[in-house]
């Protein structure tokens, strides 16, 4: 049976820290920090009092965790898949718990409708239109000295995914789609790594944890792929960044009970609906026939990559990637001769992180990995004939 909460309990202290604890080392100036080096401890940090042991005082004051809890939450190591509502709040609350790396991977860039519920994003970051993986990664530098973070600009596929999981212990789902939910699912349960399902819609969440090899999988659960298109998404049915932070609580607590060893992991689908104020959650068997994880068919893994390289971003965009082979080859585009290359075509312009062309009502973005964002169209095919006009073929 799945654990039934606690009865609630009176929250005295909300805040975790009384009004007597307060003391002049509290105003730590943590506007030093952005510049250290991942993995690195900030100058004189320790030594201005906030130690390692400070730090975390309040959660291994908690009898799940205590110190030994804390020593592997440091040598834990996490895949964050998508880092926009879900997992720009899944890697703070996990960089902010002292998990001691974090691998963030996202392929979008910030825009101003995200700043509602993607907390580690600001108006800086949606302004410059910087890529989510590394705004994330220096909000979470500022934010936590002590621990490794591994940003990659990337798209999650059968292709890339190998060495994304290599030596990695969890994996969130921060994503805001079926494609790479059941691609995560497929290299999960062929590797044995532990992935915890998240997704979140309107005031509607849903999340579960699957163990390889002993609780059900997303196949045995949902055993078909929904046909993009046919579910509502956060840019037809928006959502609120309550169930964002409700679901992710679930999720980033159920990744520190997997990295300290606990025995009170939910086993089964959770879900709830702040709006409609309900909270389920069922015990699911894992199925015998199940395509994944009871034949070891990993038919996402192993299809082949849509040729087109063309897939919907939700939103009036289409995101292009580069023929087969060049993403994985490491090379990347010189953005700078690409701007250079571009300005009489249109509006451009660009930082180290990407280049932005506006053109003929289209917003057209591209990374070093030569992918490309087209904004302005659904048309898979209007998008690729304007990525190969001005990107190339
Ligand atoms: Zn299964």
């Amino acid at each position: 049976m799945p654990h039934r909460p606690h009865a609630p309990q009176p929250a005295a202290d909300t805040t975790g820290t009384s009004p007597s604890q307060h003391t002049a080392s509290d105003a730590i100036d943590e506007t030093q920090a952005p510049n250290v080096p991942a993995g690195t401890h900030a100058p004189g940090f320790a030594a201005r009092g906030l130690s390692a042991e400070q730090r975390y005082s309040r959660q291994t004051l908690f009898h799940g965790i205590g110190g030994a809890g804390q020593d592997r939450l440091a040598k834990g190591r996490i895949l964050i898949a998508g880092c926009g509502a879900l997992g720009s709040v899944l890697a703070n609350s996990l960089a902010r718990a002292g998990v001691g790396y974090l691998r963030l991977v996202d392929r979008d860039f910030v825009e101003g409708n995200n700043l509602q519920r993607q907390v580690l994003y600001d108006e800086h970051d949606a302004l410059e239109g910087m890529p989510k993986a590394i705004a994330a990664e220096q909000a979470l530098r500022r934010i936590n000295s002590l621990i490794t973070v591994d940003a990659h600009v990337a798209d999650i596929t059968a292709d890339t995914i190998e060495p994304l999981l290599d030596g990695i212990d969890v994996v969130l789902d921060g994503t805001d789609n079926f494609e790479v939910r059941y691609l995560l699912n497929d290299a999960c349960v062929k590797t044995g790594i532990p992935w915890i399902y998240t997704g979140v819609i309107a005031a509607y969440g849903v999340t579960m944890t699957v163990l390889p090899g002993d609780t059900a999988c997303l196949r045995c659960v949902f055993p078909e792929r929904p046909l993009p298109g046919t579910t509502p998404t956060c840019d037809t049915a928006g959502v609120l960044n309550g169930i964002v932070g409700a679901m992710t609580g679930m999720a980033s607590t159920e990744a520190i009970k997997l990295l300290v060893g606990s025995d009170r992991l939910v086993r089964g689908l959770t879900w709830m609906d702040l709006w409609e104020n309900t909270f389920e959650r069922v015990e699911l068997p894992r199925m015998p026939d199940c395509p994944t994880c009871g034949l070891g068919q990993y038919e996402y893994l192993d299809a082949p990559l849509d040729e087109s390289g063309v897939s919907l971003c939700g939103r009036n965009a289409v995101q292009v990637r580069p023929p087969r082979g060049i993403d994985a080859t490491g090379a990347t585009l010189d953005l700078r001769a690409l701007a250079e290359r571009l300005r009489p075509a249109g509006e451009v312009a660009s930082n180290d992180f990407l280049l932005r062309l506006r053109v003929d009502g289209y917003e057209v973005t591209v990374f070093p990995d030569a992918r490309a964002i087209i904004k302005g169209t659904d048309d898979p095919a209007v998008a690729r004939t304007v990525y190969a006009r001005y990107v190339g073929a």
